[in-house]
């Protein structure tokens, strides 16, 4: 039976250092559960391992901890149980909803001039669909080993999301039949994150709304596997002052720089609590803003971080942010 208890999760990647973007939706997740007597999970996306930046993983424990975040369970590393995802694989392709795939990458893209998921991902455009019986057939046939891809239902993905509302994207247009592995074995991220969300029993997933539009993917992947659906929260994006999304590239904005730098963690809270409207006075313990929490005005508008914003973060200088109950002061 579902829990009615909140379960969520901080899921970061060690491909680089998290930066105050990550830090508004953590403490945003950690926020929803914690306020409601609910568990947290933190589990380390790592699973494309060639990607993973050594030291990165300590890194990010030590940055959510100066945060004064907390998990319950964790921190559940994605690579080195790869066994359940591997099963709803298999289980996908035994039932005919997954098939072998030999293209490479220039291949697809010599095939379309530049068709682009909504998240910069390269549209499939089918080639392998219904051409090989099996994995194994694919991979005598062109002496090279295959990846598998989702068969993606035509017609709209309908969900709703708690704060962005009613949501509807036909992933058949968009990303058209997506990787679930890739040609050298590394699994997907929509395949890996569904499995290893459900099997800790997550029921709310609140995160940045870059991955919008992969909820249309996991959607698709819960229904084929007979998973339930979280919650979903989208929260928006924090902006630097030229209105560009913060990027792990980003080093001023990064937790661990930041945190070398001399940065009060409790600005960084009572900024991400005053971006969410949360009615804070000034630098607080993340703790803290538990109680104020249901009064939160989530806002679908992108948060803004300048350079203004950012040297409020450090002792010494007056805590630059209004929290949303206070009126503006005077010109
Ligand atoms: N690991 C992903 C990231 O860092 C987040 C995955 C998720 O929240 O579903 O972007």
């Amino acid at each position: 039976m579902r829990s009615s208890l909140p379960v969520g999760r901080l899921a970061p990647s060690p491909t680089g250092d998290l930066h105050l973007g990550h830090a508004r939706s953590f403490l945003l997740a950690w926020w929803s559960l914690r306020s409601r007597g609910g568990r947290v999970v933190l589990r380390i996306e790592d699973l494309d391992t060639a990607r993973t930046l050594p030291g990165a993983v300590d890194r990010i424990l030590a940055d959510l901890e100066w945060l004064g975040l907390d998990w319950d369970e964790g921190p559940l590393l994605q690579s080195t149980d790869p066994g359940p995802a591997q099963r709803a694989l298999r289980q996908l392709l035994d039932s005919g909803r997954a098939y072998a795939c030999t293209c490479s990458r220039r291949e697809i893209e010599s095939i379309q001039s530049a068709p682009h998921a909504s998240d910069g991902t390269l549209r499939y455009p089918g080639t392998c669909r219904g051409r090989w019986a099996s994995v194994e057939e694919a991979e005598r046939a062109t002496g090279r080993p295959a990846g598998i891809r989702f068969l993606v239902p035509p017609g709209p993905v309908t969900w709703t999301d708690a704060l962005l509302g009613p949501r509807s994207l036909d992933v058949s247009e968009d990303a058209g039949d997506f990787l679930l592995a890739r040609r050298d074995g590394v699994l997907g991220y929509q395949l890996a994150v569904v499995v290893d969300d459900a099997r800790v029993g997550i029921n709310e997933v609140l995160r940045g709304d870059d991955l919008d539009p992969s909820t249309a993917r996991q959607v698709l992947l819960q229904d084929a596997l007979g998973l339930p659906h979280p919650t979903w929260v989208h929260v928006p994006l924090v902006l630097d002052e030229a209105g560009r999304r913060l990027a792990k590239r980003d080093a001023a904005r990064s937790l661990v720089s930041l945190r070398e730098a001399g940065a009060d963690p409790e600005r960084i809270v009572h900024w991400a609590a005053s971006s969410a409207g949360v009615p804070t006075r000034g630098p607080l313990p993340a703790r803290s803003v538990l109680p104020l929490f249901p009064t939160a005005r989530l806002t679908r508008r992108p948060t803004r971080l300048g350079a203004a914003d950012l040297a409020s973060l450090f002792p010494g200088t007056p805590p630059a942010f209004r929290s949303f109950e206070e009126p503006a002061s005077p010109p």
